[in-house]
């Protein structure tokens, strides 16, 4: 099991600080070996602590250079950073990236080795289109992705589901896993408003290999729950 969290840009660097070291303290505490990724806002990549792995939201495919507002190689260097966040809705929808670009990232930062959690996922009415059109459209998603990638996690995240306290069924959830376990064997994490009162119930499912969370892993106790469920 994975437990992820994306802590967005909501926790500043001081506040990431706190609340790294808590869960680090939690896990130092069961003397557990549970896979740990915390996504913090740029301004916090050197809040490590060796227990929970720290990964990047988003760079740039640069070494560095000429990229107003972005960050690049050199930069995660500095810190270590060996983990990228790629194709999250929001980078997707909000800021624009197509999967031309996140193609691009993708292969720049596999060529370098880092273990890279690839977000997929449809929107609502894509869903609401029937389950053909939905997977048809996350099929779109997998484009210029190589699948086999030994450094590869997938999220599946439905667009709807995040941030809004909805959540597919256990049913759908088992349902579309099983598809994309058939496109590709890399674990496989669920994201989408998942929170202490269902992640026991999600971890549970076939073909779920962990989780993803937003806005319910910024309460570290809520997060420390999680990876005790996993
Ligand atoms: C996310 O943004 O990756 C996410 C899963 O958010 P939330 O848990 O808030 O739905």
């Amino acid at each position: 099991m994975i437990i992820a969290a994306n802590l967005k840009t909501n926790l500043t660097r001081k506040e990431t600080k706190k609340y790294i070291n808590e869960v680090d303290a939690y896990i130092t505490s069961c003397n557990s070996s549970q896979e740990v990724l915390v996504f913090p806002a740029m301004s916090s990549l050197d809040t490590y602590k060796s227990s929970v792995v720290v990964g990047a939201q988003n760079a740039y495919p640069t070494d560095n250079g000429a990229f107003t507002g972005e960050i690049g190689l050199t930069h995660l260097n500095e810190f270590d950073i060996k983990t990228i966040l790629i194709g999250h809705s929001e980078r997707r929808h909000i800021l624009g990236e197509t999967q031309e670009e996140l193609v691009k990232k993708f292969n720049y930062f596999k060529e370098l080795g880092f273990k890279i959690v690839y977000c997929v996922g449809e929107p609502l009415e894509k869903r609401e289109a029937g389950k053909d059109v939905m997977m048809e459209y996350i099929s779109t998603q997998y484009e210029g992705i190589d699948t086999q990638y030994e450094n590869l996690i997938i999220a599946y995240e439905p667009v709807w589901a995040i941030g809004t306290g909805l959540t597919p069924t256990l049913d759908d959830i088992k349902d579309i896993h099983k598809e994309l376990k058939d496109k590709s064997s890399a674990p496989l994490l669920y994201g989408g408003s998942v929170k202490v009162a269902n992640a026991k119930e999600v971890l549970s499912i076939e073909n779920v290999d962990g989780v993803l969370v937003g806005s319910a892993a910024l309460c570290a106790e809520d997060f420390c729950k999680m990876i005790e469920f996993a």
